[in-house]
């Protein structure tokens, strides 16, 4: 059987090719053909030799994601939709900012984390993405983008799934999209969100890359938080703090914690206060998300005056903080909506 090429690490392919009694540097010639210049076939490997693109073909084949649909927002966001070959739907999102392209990429086939305010959640997880499914994300935007001259430079896994439940992969796809003769995306431009997945916090913190961590907070206490994120009945903030501790500590890299403003849950003036106890002295930064409303949820978006002053408590506590924009809200950019939308039209047909 035939293994996709987009399937490997540099290293991993380094070993196959040593493995065969081959040389291990083919698989840098090969990531530079697949990864820098984007070519779609084996043939045009032009400094490979003859027998050794025979074996490829042999062997290997170029796994592709079928673009079921690019919904584009005012604001020049793009929400790709991708069919993968069992027939699911992920969604991975390009957003244009002023400092450059930034894609969200998906880690799995819906999410078992739970968040009650989540489309996603409330689908259960399917499967893990395979490691081409993750990099093809990327790749297939970045050629895209080739057509008008752009370049990717940021890459946040925030996604629908949770990162640190399809671990191997998402190093796998760190490695591959973070290498220098590829997609070169920095390390210092990649942010991986967990939903605070306690123990891999520790693992990550000790990766060789410098990728940037955020953390899905979304409440200033252990009450609010199990109310909201059945995950942290399983890691509470009293795990999940010292974990985010060593992070900063390990990496000397300063912590996200993003915090989705609710209603009448977690948007008032104690809730500020609250947090910023909870996370006092972290060199972190709050990023506050305005709730975009799923339908049957049950969670209503703050009033704009709620949100500012929530906003405006933390930062004269000395937080650092923003009150994000938003990206493709008018094309549902909000985790989960589109996949649950699209299925139900599907079951409609
Ligand atoms: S918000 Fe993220 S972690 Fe929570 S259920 Fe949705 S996809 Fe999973």
């Amino acid at each position: 059987m035939k293994n996709s090429i987009f399937n490997y690490t540099l290293d991993e392919l380094g070993q196959y090719f040593e493995s065969i009694g081959n040389k291990k540097f083919r698989a840098t010639q090969i990531f530079e053909w697949i990864y820098r210049h984007r070519v779609t076939s084996f043939s045009q490997m032009t400094n490979l030799g003859a027998k050794t693109i025979e074996h490829l073909e042999e062997n290997f084949y170029f796994e592709e994601l079928k673009v079921k649909e690019v919904f584009k927002g005012q604001d020049r966001t793009e929400k790709y939709l991708f069919e993968l070959n069992d027939g699911h739907l992920i969604e991975t999102v390009l957003m244009r900012h002023n400092y450059g392209n930034s894609v969200c990429v998906t880690s799995q086939v819906g999410c078992k984390v739970g968040c009650k305010f989540c489309a996603s959640g409330r689908l259960g997880k399917v499967r893990n993405l395979t490691l081409s499914e993750l990099v093809l994300q990327v790749l297939t935007i970045q050629r895209n983008l080739d057509k008008s001259g752009e370049r990717l430079s940021n890459i946040v896994v925030m996604g629908i799934g949770e990162p640190f439940d399809n671990y191997e992969n998402l190093l796998g796809f760190l490695r591959v999209v973070n290498y220098p003769k590829g997609l070169e995306i920095g390390a210092r431009h990649i942010t991986v969100s967990t939903s605070g997945i306690v123990p891999k916090i520790y693992e990550f913190s000790d990766f060789d890359l410098q990728i940037n961590l955020a953390i899905s907070l979304h409440a200033p206490s252990n009450e609010i938080r199990n109310k909201i994120m059945p995950i942290n009945n399983l890691y509470s903030l009293d795990d999940l703090i010292p974990a985010v501790k060593y992070y900063v500590e390990k990496t000397n890299r300063r912590i996200t914690f993003e915090y989705i403003l609710l209603k009448d849950v977690n948007d008032s003036v104690a809730n500020a206060h609250q947090l910023s106890d909870l996370i006092r002295g972290i060199n972190a930064y709050v990023n506050l998300i305005p709730y975009n409303e799923v339908p049957g949820a049950g969670f209503k978006r703050p009033t704009n005056e709620a949100m500012q002053e929530f906003f405006a408590t933390l930062r004269k506590r000395g937080i650092n903080a923003t009150l994000r924009m938003e990206h493709g809200a008018e094309i549902d950019a909000a985790c989960g909506q589109l996949r649950a939308q699209m299925m139900k039209r599907n079951k409609k047909a």
